[in-house]
């Protein structure tokens, strides 16, 4: 069997991604796939770091528009990520692979802090490490956070997962004339204003010349098709 192609990947989950149709919370049949999924690349050797998103229960950006103060409301969305780590690290422990919580808001009952060492030492161990809290710095984003890791961690990629095939010109829900990219730049992806990540996650990026791909993560298999290299969703580089 051929060789996976990535040795260390930063997976970008959303909060969103734990839905299913009916929109808030999590839901355990999503969270069982997504799981599984993990489970098969970890299964490869593939050692696999996780940026949980918070999006699902609550976005700091919606607390300030409804009059609350940012950071306040920013670090309520931090404490989302980490009902998100502890439902994921559930899902995938249960399918028999270890895994670790790292916090970058100490939560000590609940997981470890972060330790940029001993998240590295998880990972050759084979462990999955699911990284919460973001930043631990309001006023940024989980993607930032997946920017941040990923370079901390030395990963060779960032496999951002979402609900469509890749990053298109046009909104694809709205628009099915909506062309998709198989590779951009991050200078592209900046000028033209595309939603992939936002600006300072991309530029954090480019400043280290880390690959980040998008991909669906609804469609079955694409996250193990992304590691052996095959031509799915978008490539983002310099
Ligand atoms: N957040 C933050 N600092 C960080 C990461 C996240 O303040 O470093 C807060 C912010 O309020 C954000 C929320 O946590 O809206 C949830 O994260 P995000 O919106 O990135 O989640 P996603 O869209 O990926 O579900």
């Amino acid at each position: 069997m051929s060789k996976p192609k990535f040795q260390r990947v930063l997976i970008k989950l959303s909060g969103e991604a734990l839905q299913d149709g009916q929109g808030y919370g999590i839901s355990p049949d999503t969270l069982g796939l997504i799981a599984e999924e993990i489970v098969e690349l970890s299964q490869l050797g593939v050692e696999v770091g996780i940026v949980i998103g918070g999006g699902n229960i609550f976005r700091g950006v919606a607390g300030s528009t409804a009059g609350m103060d940012r950071a306040s409301a920013d670090y309520m969305g931090m404490l989302a990520t980490v009902i998100n780590a502890l439902a994921l690290q559930d899902a995938v422990e249960k399918l028999g692979v270890p895994t670790r919580v790292q916090t970058a808001l100490e939560i000590k009952e609940v997981a470890e802090p972060y330790i940029r060492r001993r998240a590295m030492r998880h990972l050759e161990k084979g462990r999955v490490v699911i990284f919460a809290a973001g930043t631990g710095n309001p006023y940024f984003t989980t993607d930032t956070a997946a920017a941040l890791r990923a370079m901390e961690i030395r990963a060779s990629v960032i496999l951002k997962a979402t609900k469509v095939d890749g990053v298109y010109d046009a909104d694809p829900v709205d628009n099915p004339d909506a062309k998709m990219y198989d590779r951009l730049t991050y200078l592209d992806v900046l000028s033209r204003n595309l939603r992939v990540m936002d600006s300072t996650a991309i530029s954090l990026c480019m400043d280290n010349s880390l690959p980040i791909i998008v991909f669906n993560l609804r469609k079955r298999g694409n996250m193990k098709a992304v590691i052996f290299g095959e031509q799915i969703g978008t490539l983002i580089v310099d």
